[in-house]
């Protein structure tokens, strides 16, 4: 039997815990590139830490077990992560990406994938019997998240892995917006998923992460492969500071969800906002699925200001809300999609898939929410015109 049955408690205790040369209770940094074997031809564990590194094997075996997947794996990038999914696919191969997907996830395919033959196609993920029209004997995966970046629509995870299951293609998701203590895919039937661990798994903005996790032999043997040949690893003081900021996910989530709902229904009620995009307000799209496979409707949340405030004005006027790229840190974030994390979308792109010019993405901290809401209220009113 296990020690703990619930992941506040696999947060802390899950993985490989602790030291067993020291007992010492937190994993050390291995800070090596490589291990003296024993002799020619005998059995060694480690060889050379792009192949393995056991911190970076304690934070892979963490991850799995959260997700409650097979084997997990830690790249130097949540992009990193990313290729080296696409990785698995070959040319004349077409991946489905969902029409709010990461930007950066946008840009890969599009400039880098498609040298390789490998295309992909936009679609509404949110419709499901459309989407399995889209499905040709070309296309080998869809890519979704849940809630996708900006605009937090939902998808249903277990009906897009139900679909892929059905064409016996992969069903990939980014649960980076989630985190397993709010979302986990794996369990709703995908068959990967992927996760920039520089934002909420990480926690405090200070590392560049990747990770994925499968729960299948045959894609996990895939997957090392490729993290091995290709090479994007995860080094072994970042893997430590993954660790150490995943131990404080659950603490530090249940704090920004808080806040997030309380700033979700501030601005739902203000009246200089024209729209406000959150998954945990009952009137939002895919509110009673994000319900159904999701804990809640997380911290993230977007809204527009009508066209008499002067945008410009408002990101001008904060003061204790930054403004940043990046997202799931315990410090207030505030991101203007259309020049920042989505510019590499083309104009008319942006424009169909509903990314205007006057939509702000906040990213909610963990300070006192009186004190952030205060500071979005005085920027309102500087932006007015
Ligand atoms: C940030 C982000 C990525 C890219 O991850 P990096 O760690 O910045 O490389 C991918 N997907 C989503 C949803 C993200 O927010």
């Amino acid at each position: 039997m296990s020690a703990y049955n619930n992941i506040e408690s696999a947060l802390i205790h899950g993985g490989i815990y602790g030291d067993e040369y020291t007992k010492a209770v937190n994993v050390p940094i291995y800070q090596t590139s490589t291990y003296e074997q024993s002799g020619l031809g005998e059995e060694f564990r480690w060889e050379y830490s792009r192949t393995g590194n056991p911190t970076r094997a304690a934070l892979e075996a963490l991850i799995a077990e959260l997700e409650h997947g097979t084997a997990g794996f830690a790249f130097a990038s949540g992009m990193a992560a990313i290729t080296a999914v696409l990785s698995l696919f070959h040319t004349g191969d077409r991946i489905i990406i969902s029409s709010n997907v990461y930007g950066g996830t946008f840009r890969l395919l599009d400039k880098v994938f498609n040298h390789f033959g490998i295309s992909y196609s936009i679609e509404d993920t949110t419709d499901i019997s459309s989407l399995e029209k889209k499905i040709t004997k070309e296309v080998k995966a869809i890519l979704v998240e849940s809630p996708a970046n900006p605009l937090l629509t939902v998808t249903d995870l277990a009906a897009v892995s139900r679909l892929a299951a059905k064409y016996d293609i992969l069903s990939i998701v980014d649960n980076t917006f989630m985190t397993p203590y709010l979302q986990r895919p794996l369990e709703l039937g995908a068959d990967i998923v992927i996760h920039s661990a520089t934002k909420y798994l990480g926690g405090h903005s200070d590392v560049v992460a990747g990770l994925v996790v499968v729960n299948d032999d045959k894609l996990a043997k895939q997957i090392a492969f490729i993290q091995n040949s290709t090479g994007g690893v995860l080094g072994p003081f970042d893997s430590f500071l993954l660790i150490r900021g995943i131990k404080t996910l659950g603490v530090r989530l249940d704090r920004h969800v808080e806040n997030a709902e309380k700033a979700a229904e501030f601005l739902s009620r203000h009246k200089a906002v024209k729209n406000v995009y959150y998954p945990g307000l009952p009137e939002a799209q895919g509110y009673e699925i994000n319900k159904r496979q999701a804990k809640n409707g997380g911290a993230m949340i977007s809204f527009e200001l009508y066209e008499n405030y002067d945008i410009k004005k408002f990101f001008k006027s904060l003061k204790l809300v930054a403004l940043a790229e990046s997202l799931g840190g315990v410090e207030s974030l505030v991101c203007h999609p259309a020049s920042m994390t989505h510019a590499s979308i083309p104009y008319e792109v942006r424009q169909q898939v509903g990314i205007t010019d006057g939509l702000i993405r906040l990213s909610i901290g963990i300070e006192s929410i009186d004190d952030i809401l205060a500071d979005i209220a005085q920027a309102i009113e500087e932006s007015e015109g």
